[in-house]
């Protein structure tokens, strides 16, 4: 009999998503005649930019004859999709060598990989409420974590707290589901905290794309020293529509190495490399062709549209909560909104919300309880649906309270 990976069993049920179905197939199997509107998915809506679709039309032709046929590629990506990256990245103040960037086939994939690099005994922080990945890729090793509270005090920003040693810290910004942004400062001051500890900040950009504004920090190697001590995870499904075609990049610097127990320095670039290597055999040909074009001018226009048309969504869900006076985070440089559940039958629980919001404005959205314990009386929408529906919406959500 194989002993099984029995911290398996300590994972919590991932019954978000099915709970939230089941309970609108419920609803909608006994009012077949009201329309449903869902605000809850955390997935695009609108389709891939036309010059994406010509360069994946492209790569698929290159597959029809022998001359441009492409067999396995290098498992860190094609030159021109890394070389493309990195001038991405120069546009934007930063500097990233190629040589620092791994194609993959998702953020979802590496963050929840990058475990494997560290040992079970760190102290790791992870924030709350958060992206549930970093949690259960973390607990499926046994590693245990030590959560820093997301609260309305800090705007869902936790900050290092100087008197806790770390090893490793994830962070999310714009945070999945808050929707919160760091600043430069702040970032700064989780950099040097990561430096003075010798640990490593393990940041989630996935959706840097949003931000509009250009003092907010798109990349952790904005901040000086952050070559150090981070590693950085994107991806292009939130900014080019790519959840269902696939492809992400992370970064990993050069100068990312610490000292193992024998004295030898290990550089988490190469540890990174050697593990991509042995158990990824890249991203497909097509989809890095694809991937490519994303970053044309052409591309990014399209892709600055679709996002904007997102960003408006976002602006009718918050100007409704403005204008109802509920106290809410995000929804300016995020697809997200997240605010307190109003007071339901004396409480604030997330999935009574739910319940109520379902039941007296057919509107589906994400209860927050499922991202973490101080989630528990929030609740997500999000702006990734159409815009005639998110502003009936939220002319039914007016009408509620
Ligand atoms: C959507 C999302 C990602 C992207 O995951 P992919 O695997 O690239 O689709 C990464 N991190 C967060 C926090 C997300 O919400």
């Amino acid at each position: 009999m194989p002993k099984l990976n029995e911290n398996y069993q300590s994972l919590k049920e991932s019954y978000l998503f099915s709970e939230i179905a089941s309970r609108v197939n419920a609803y909608t199997t006994a009012n077949p005649d009201k329309k449903v509107i869902r605000l809850g998915i955390g997935d695009v809506t609108l389709p891939l930019p036309n010059k994406v679709i010509s360069a994946l039309h492209e790569g698929v032709d290159a597959m029809a004859s022998s001359e441009t046929f492409k067999g396995y590629g290098p498992e860190r990506g094609y030159d021109f999709l890394r070389n493309t990256i990195s001038d991405y990245y120069k546009e934007n103040g930063v500097c990233v060598d190629p040589d620092e960037i791994f194609i993959s086939d998702g953020a979802k994939s590496d963050t929840g990989n990058i475990t494997e690099l560290f040992a079970v005994d760190n102290t790791i922080l992870v924030p709350d409420p958060v992206y549930p990945v970093y949690v259960d890729t973390n607990m499926m090793f046994g590693k245990s974590i030590t959560y820093m509270a997301g609260t309305v005090e800090n705007d869902f920003l936790p900050m290092p707290d100087k008197n806790v040693h770390a090893d490793i810290i994830y962070l999310c910004s714009p945070n999945n589901p808050t929707g919160a942004v760091y600043n430069k400062v702040q970032l700064k001051e989780w950099v040097d905290y990561a430096l003075e500890n010798d640990a490593v900040i393990l940041f989630d950009s996935a959706y840097e794309a949003f931000i509009s504004d250009p003092e907010l920090p798109r990349s952790i190697f904005a901040i000086e020293g952050s070559k150090k001590c981070a590693v950085e995870f994107c991806s292009l499904s939130k900014t080019a529509g790519f959840t269902g075609t696939r492809c992400g990049y992370t970064v990993v610097p050069k100068d990312l190495a610490f000292t193992a127990s024998n004295g030898k320095e290990m550089s988490l670039n190469a540890m990174w490399n050697r593990r991509q290597s042995t158990k990824f055999n890249g991203t497909s040909y097509i989809v890095q062709k694809g991937a490519a074009a994303v970053f044309t001018k052409e591309g990014m226009e399209e892709c600055r549209k679709n996002l904007a048309y997102y960003q408006e969504n976002a602006k009718i869900i918050a100007d409704c909560l403005a204008k109802k006076g509920i106290r809410f985070f995000g929804g300016i440089h995020s697809p997200y909104i997240w605010f307190e559940c109003p007071e339901v039958e004396g409480s604030r629980d997330s999935w009574k919300f739910f319940d109520y919001l379902l039941n007296n404005a057919q509107v589906v959205g994400t209860p927050g309880a499922g991202f973490g314990e101080n989630g528990k009386n929030f609740f997500r929408l999000t702006s990734f649906g159409n815009k005639e529906n998110t502003i009936e919406a939220m002319e039914r959500f007016d009408k509620l309270f």
